[in-house]
This record gives structure tokens, sequence and C-alpha cells, in this order.
């Protein structure tokens, strides 16, 4: 078995029946991984992987799916936090209760998929958690208030359990992508004025010339959740064309 093998390991992955989870679902798989896709929406998934439909906003439902993971599969080796959602605008465009929403989403739902999961990774000898931060947690992004606000707090995160679960032999890790050629960037794209004028823009603006594969992020979450990286924890692989280089 390779250092980069998940071979026979158990990955739960949120917001897996689309886009960059979608990849990262897949990339596990083909590396031996069994692999639980947890989507709000599961109509997506790829049909070679158990889904389950949870709302990463609703505990109940987080709790109900992870534990039914476990018990399918006889235990939790490997937590993907990647599910989360957009948010246009500045500090003035979302209300109170979109702000919460957005909050609930994107950062308590990491908290809830791995507190859910917690006493099934600390039985694990290949304990991993890895988070779909952004660009958005370290650049400031025009028009992205809320969003940005989201994201840094998965970095925050990402170091908080690293240090927490360190001694327990759970790593937590994360990945920053660019804008990624995902279903979300196409929905983006089709809603405005001139979709192919909009796509030249968005590649013209990543340093590499144009968007980030979903497969290129799920390349280096395979790393962060594999023994290749085993002494690697609370750190965060840019996957953005160069972006965070030339900050
Ligand atoms: P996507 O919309 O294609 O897929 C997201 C998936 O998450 C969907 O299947 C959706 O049903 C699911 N989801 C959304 N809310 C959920 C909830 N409350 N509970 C359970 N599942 C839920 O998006 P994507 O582009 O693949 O983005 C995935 C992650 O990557 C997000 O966290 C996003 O912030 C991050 N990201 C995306 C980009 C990009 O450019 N696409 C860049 C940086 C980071």
């Amino acid at each position: 078995m390779g250092a980069m093998s998940v071979d026979g390991l158990v990955a739960i992955v949120t917001g897996g029946a689309s886009g960059i989870g979608a990849a990262i679902a897949r990339r596990l798989h083909e590396e031996g991984a069994q692999v639980a896709v947890l989507d709000r929406d599961i109509s997506g998934a790829d049909a070679e992987f158990t889904a389950f439909t949870a709302d990463v906003s609703d505990r109940a439902s987080v709790n109900a799916a992870v534990a039914a993971v476990a018990e399918k599969f006889g235990g939790i080796d490997i937590v993907i936090n990647n599910a989360g959602i957009g948010a246009q605008g500045d500090v003035a465009a979302n209300d109170d209760d979109e702000w919460a929403r957005v909050l609930s989403i994107n950062v308590t739902g990491m908290a809830r998929v791995s507190a859910a999961a917690l006493p099934w990774l600390r039985k694990s000898a290949s304990a991993a958690i890895c988070n779909t931060a952004s660009i958005a947690s370290t650049t400031g992004l025009p028009q992205r208030a809320l969003y940005s606000a989201s994201k840094g707090a998965v970095s925050a995160l990402t170091r908080a359990m690293a240090a927490d679960h360190l001694r327990e032999g759970i790593r937590v890790n994360a990945v920053n992508p660019g804008t990624a050629d995902t279903p979300w960037v196409g929905r983006l794209l089709d809603s405005a004025a001139d979709p192919t004028a909009e796509r030249a823009a968005l590649q013209a603006r990543q340093p590499h010339g144009r968007l980030v594969s979903p497969d290129e992020v799920a390349g280096a979450v395979l790393y962060l959740v594999s023994p290749a990286s085993g002494s690697t924890t609370g750190t965060f692989i840019e996957v953005d064309g160069g972006m965070a280089a030339l900050r």
C-alpha cells in the first residue's frame, strides 16, 4: 500500500454530491476508501457511494447521518468537511438571518459533523479531517464579506481543532481552492448578463489563466488525509493557480 493510499478507510464527504466534494469522493474511492456522501441533496451523488441526506446546519440530521455511516461501515477514519454555500456583497448586503444561515452551514456545519464523528475518529489509527476553506480565507475578495468571514473562521477552526486533537492522533488540515469549475460557479455564470465574457473574466483573474479543476483540489485533499502527510496538521494547501503566492 503506497503512502497516498486510503485503502480500506471509511470517509465521510459532506457536500459530496456536487463539484469539489464529488471529485474528492471519487478520488478517495479510487484510492480504496469506503465513501459515504452526506449532502442535503443527494440526487447528484455518484451511485457507487452510499449517500445520506443530511443538512449540516441541522444537528439532529448530522448526528443521525454520522451514526448511520458508522453503523454501516463499522467506524469512521476520515471526515471531509466540504459542504458550503456562497454569499455576495459587502458587509451591508446581507441581513442577520442571512449571516446566521451562511455561518451555520459554512462554519458550524463543519463543527457539527466533526463533533459527531469524534468518538469514531478517536478509535481510528488513521484519523484525519480535511476542511474546504478558500482563497477567501486569506485574501480580501471584493463583494464577498460574509463568505470571507465564514471561510476565515474555517481556517481558525482548522488550527484550533488540530491543536485540540493532536495528542489523540487526529490530524486536521484544510485546502484553499481558487475559483473552481463546479456547478456552483456554473450557476454564477448562468446568472451573468454575458456568461461567456464572465467566464473569460474569471479565468483571466486566476494567475494561471484558467479555473481550478475540482480534481486538483481532490488530489491535495487525498494527500492531507493519507499517511503520506502523517506529520502534517493545522496546515493549508493552496490550490489557487498561484494567487496566494502573488499576494
Ligand atoms: P457546489 O454547489 O457545486 O456543491 C456543494 C454541495 O454542498 C452541493 O451538493 C450541496 O447540495 C451541498 N450542500 C450545500 N449546503 C448544504 C447543507 N446545508 N448541508 C449539506 N450539504 C449541503 O459547490 P462547490 O463549488 O463544489 O463548493 C464546495 C466547497 O468548496 C464549498 O465549501 C465552497 O465554499 C468551497 N469553495 C468553492 C470554490 C469554487 O470556486 N467553486 C472555491 C473555493 C472554495
